[in-house]
């Protein structure tokens, strides 16, 4: 699929909001500051289809997009976790939309989990794992920001990923990524093309 041709759809702040459930849809997911709208925009080929947000409201709205001009094939950015600043009463609230829609949407076909390639694996990215593994929804993992690292240490922490993870190998796979390079785009589209085109 052409994925410069995603476009903005809507805002939903909870799973009763969303788009009608039909179709086929793949949402990605991180801890803030992952580098999740900097991958949506180097996917898209756009600057700013995915913008950064420091105000905790707006993190919390699940945000839809097109692809190819038809509503059917859509790209969901799933609210930012682990903002420290956040007060817990809002944590728990974000907690249970991400549930719900994690647990609850039909049309949900993959999971693009994005960890930065320094700090894989936190408690919250296994939670959402957790989710995944629940109803056998595949997931891609991005380690982002991998031009952070050399080579051999970006290596290094994809393959002890891909161990901390092989009981799930069928269900998982992990890729090195990075958007400042575009690296790691091409792996990333197949993977979606199979996810929303089957
Ligand atoms: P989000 O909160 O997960 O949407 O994260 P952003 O996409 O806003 O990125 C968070 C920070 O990491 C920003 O300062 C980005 O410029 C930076 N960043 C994102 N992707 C990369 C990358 O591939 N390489 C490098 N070096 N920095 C990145």
């Amino acid at each position: 699929l052409n994925y410069s041709t995603a476009h903005f759809m809507l805002s939903a702040p909870s799973l009763a909001q969303c788009p009608n459930d039909n179709g086929a849809e793949v949402a990605f997911a991180g801890r803030s500051n992952a580098g999740k709208s900097s991958a949506i925009n180097a996917l898209t080929r756009q600057n700013a289809l995915a913008r950064t947000s420091r105000t905790p409201g707006r993190t919390q709205l699940i945000n839809f997009f097109s692809v190819m001009n038809a509503t059917s094939q859509r790209l969901v950015d799933l609210p930012g976790y682990g903002y420290a600043k956040v007060p817990e009463s809002v944590k728990r609230e974000w907690q249970e939309h991400l549930s719900d829609y994690l647990r609850g949407r039909q049309s949900l076909r993959g999971l693009v989990l994005l960890m930065d390639v320094r700090h894989p694996l936190t408690e919250f990215d296994q939670m959402m794992l957790g989710f995944a593994d629940e109803r056998d929804l595949p997931v891609q993992i991005l380690l982002t920001k991998a031009d952070k690292l050399k080579k051999g240490p970006a290596n290094n922490s994809l393959q002890k990923v891909r161990s901390q993870l092989s009981d799930w190998e069928d269900l998982v796979s992990v890729q090195l990524f990075s958007a400042l390079k575009k690296d790691g785009l091409e792996p990333l589209s197949k993977r979606l093309d199979q996810w929303l085109m089957h």
